[in-house]
């Protein structure tokens, strides 16, 4: 990895995209730190990478409850083990879909918290020692939606939307420090998320995707494990859409 020691942080890490995430950057040789909301979760991600024999942990963090000052510590902690951090995987994300006019400020207010504020604390915290570095990677996990809308999801698109601005403001203040921060928009990916669609849903759905199919983890970590490589150096500020076509900008 560039020839440098240090880590790649992923959030939400335990399953869907975020595992498939954690196992492709540990493939590609980063020690990595992976995110679970409980301490059996985090020790799953600890025990995966060491079946894989790769360097890393698993950290039990819950974005919607974790103050800026306890992350921090917790960064340090793992820095102090694996040098300084290197690529921050924002991944973890929540929805709490309603139609607008039925839904309440707490389901706003949780997936604004969870999917746009903890990115800016977090982000903030491991920025501090890409700036020391001269060197970072910052891998922000919105949605298709952020760019189409969606019915029934205003709060998630707007956390997903707030989370493009974000990337593309935070590219042209780091740039000259020699970090990259960039975006990676997936479409409908088969995961926990998307398990709760019925097959009418289902048939629907795909129907509208070109290329037919659902994506799965696997297609979405491999765009992140790219714009981590060097071969990313000098794409900053963009938004890939992994989406099989189901939405083109
Ligand atoms: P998922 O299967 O539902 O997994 C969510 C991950 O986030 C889990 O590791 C979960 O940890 C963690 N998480 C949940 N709440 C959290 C919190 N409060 N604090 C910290 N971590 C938390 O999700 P996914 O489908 O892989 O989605 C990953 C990302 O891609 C999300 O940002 C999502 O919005 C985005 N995305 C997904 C799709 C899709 O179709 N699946 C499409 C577009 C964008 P636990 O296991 O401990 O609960």
């Amino acid at each position: 990895m560039n020839g440098k020691s240090g880590f790649a942080l992923v959030t939400g890490a335990s399953r869907g995209i975020g595992q498939a995430v954690l196992e492709r950057l540990a493939g590609d040789g980063f020690a990595v730190v992976g995110t679970a909301t409980t301490e059996e979760g985090a020790m799953r991600i600890g025990e995966l990478l060491s079946r894989h024999g790769c360097p890393g942990t698993g950290w039990m963090l819950d974005l919607g409850r974790t103050d800026a000052s306890t992350m921090e510590e917790s960064v340090r902690g793992f820095e102090t083990t694996f040098g300084p951090v290197r690529v921050l995987v924002n991944n973890a994300g929540i929805a709490r879909d309603d139609l607008m006019l039925r839904m309440d400020e707490e389901a706003w207010q949780a997936v604004l918290e969870v999917d746009l504020t903890a990115v800016f604390r977090l982000t903030r915290i491991c920025l501090r020692t890409m700036l020391k570095e001269r060197w970072g990677r910052i891998i922000n996990m919105a949605s298709v939606v952020a760019l189409s809308g969606n019915p029934g999801q205003v709060n998630y698109a707007a956390a997903k939307g707030g989370l493009l601005g974000l990337t593309r403001s935070l590219a042209q203040e780091v740039g000259s420090r020699g970090i990259t921060v960039n975006a990676v928009a997936p479409g409908f990916i088969e995961t926990d998320m998307t398990r709760a669609l019925n097959p009418q849903q289902r048939e629907r759905l795909t129907d509208r995707i070109p290329l037919r199919r659902l994506g799965t983890p696997v297609d979405v970590a491999a765009c992140v494990g790219f714009l981590a490589s060097p071969g990313a150096g000098y794409i900053t500020g963009e938004t890939l859409q992994v989406n099989g076509g189901m939405y083109m900008s």
